[in-house]
């Protein structure tokens, strides 16, 4: 029976069925391993279940043990691991992609009207009882009419722009490629990214973390949105700089941010933390039963038809 390590703690059922098909060292207190424990405890292992919070990068991989043959994570995004350093030992790295779609797209909604109807300062005031009903009280931006642009239109980009349409908005996007006209749904293909900022009312950031795209969102990049954008990100911290994004919220130039995920999660910048117009979640994008049962299902049969034909479709690397 292979033997697999699982870095973080899962649903019971889906442990229950790694239980059933391999020998299987769980982290049933969900510690966050170091690198150096997590390289300890590999050893032996034939393949390691990760996820998004796990470093694995060029000297953890350098330092696996050579048993180790492949690095199934358990999400779409594999920012936290080195491809290149996993070809090299020749470890196979495998992702989730799909079965989030759906519930990543929610919460990326759930950032764009959180920012533009002020939902922090909403559930602020009404916690507090400090509120009383009147014609101008918290007015907001409406979404009807306004124009959103999806940097990264895959999967998420394109559920996002379905639900977004619905709600009236007008949609542009940024790919470093084109869609057919079926997956642009009637959105506005913009070449460059200079060209999409400019007609962004809304922003939604939902393109990979890659060396291409950190800190796509910066002091230049911002300056070229319409004054009085909102900016939202649902993706990966590392795509935005947050001096500049900070820096625009409190030069108005950004009327509010509606943001999932962070650089150095869980330590966001405390910048964000003292704007009203900040409305932030705790990484939620896939936080729903269904798809983090299904994400984990995915990443064990990665793992079965890795072992059994030597190849896997969702092979990244
Ligand atoms: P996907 O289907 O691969 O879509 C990614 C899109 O980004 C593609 O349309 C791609 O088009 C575009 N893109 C890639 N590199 C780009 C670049 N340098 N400049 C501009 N566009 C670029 O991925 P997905 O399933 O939608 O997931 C997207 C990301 O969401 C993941 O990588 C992950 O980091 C994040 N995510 C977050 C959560 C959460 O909990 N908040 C949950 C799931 C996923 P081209 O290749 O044509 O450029």
């Amino acid at each position: 029976m292979k033997k697999i390590l699982v870095t973080r703690k899962l649903l019971n059922s889906n442990e229950e069925k790694l239980k059933k098909l391999y020998d299987v060292k769980l982290n049933s207190n969900d510690e966050l391993y170091s690198q150096k424990k997590l390289i300890e405890i590999s050893q032996g292992c034939d393949g390691i279940l990760s996820a998004l919070t796990d470093k694995l990068d060029k000297e953890t991989i350098n330092l696996l043990p050579d048993s180790v043959k492949i690095l199934s994570n358990f999400a779409v995004g594999f920012g936290n691991i080195d491809l290149e350093a996993a070809k090299k030992r020749n470890i196979t790295v495998t992702n989730t992609p799909e079965v989030l779609t759906d519930a990543t797209a929610e919460i990326g909604i759930l950032l764009i009207l959180g920012a533009c109807r002020r939902a922090s300062e909403g559930i602020e005031g009404a916690r507090a009882g400090d509120w009383k009903w009147s014609a101008n009280y918290l007015i907001g931006k409406q979404l009807t009419g306004s124009r959103l642009g999806i940097l990264g239109m895959g999967r998420i980009g394109q559920k996002i722009a379905r639900i977004a349409k619905s709600l009236g908005m007008i949609i542009h996007y940024h790919n470093r490629s084109k869609l057919n006209s079926e997956k642009e749904q009637g959105a506005i293909y913009h070449e460059k990214l200079e060209s999409l900022l400019s007609v962004s009312d809304v922003l939604s950031v939902c393109c990979p973390a890659s060396k291409e795209t950190i800190n796509l969102i910066n002091k230049d990049s911002l300056e070229l949105l319409p004054k009085g954008a909102v900016v939202t990100n649902v993706a990966r911290g590392d795509i935005v700089d947050d001096e500049a994004l900070i820096d625009a919220l409190n030069r108005r130039k950004v009327y509010a941010v509606g943001l999932d995920v962070y650089k150095n999660e869980p330590n966001l910048n405390p910048g964000y933390l003292k704007h009203k117009s900040a409305f932030i979640l705790p990484h939620l994008g896939s936080a729903t039963k269904e798809t983090r049962t299904a994400m984990a299902n995915l990443a064990i049969d990665n793992i079965t038809e890795f072992f059994q034909t030597g190849a896997c479709k969702n092979k990244v690397n």
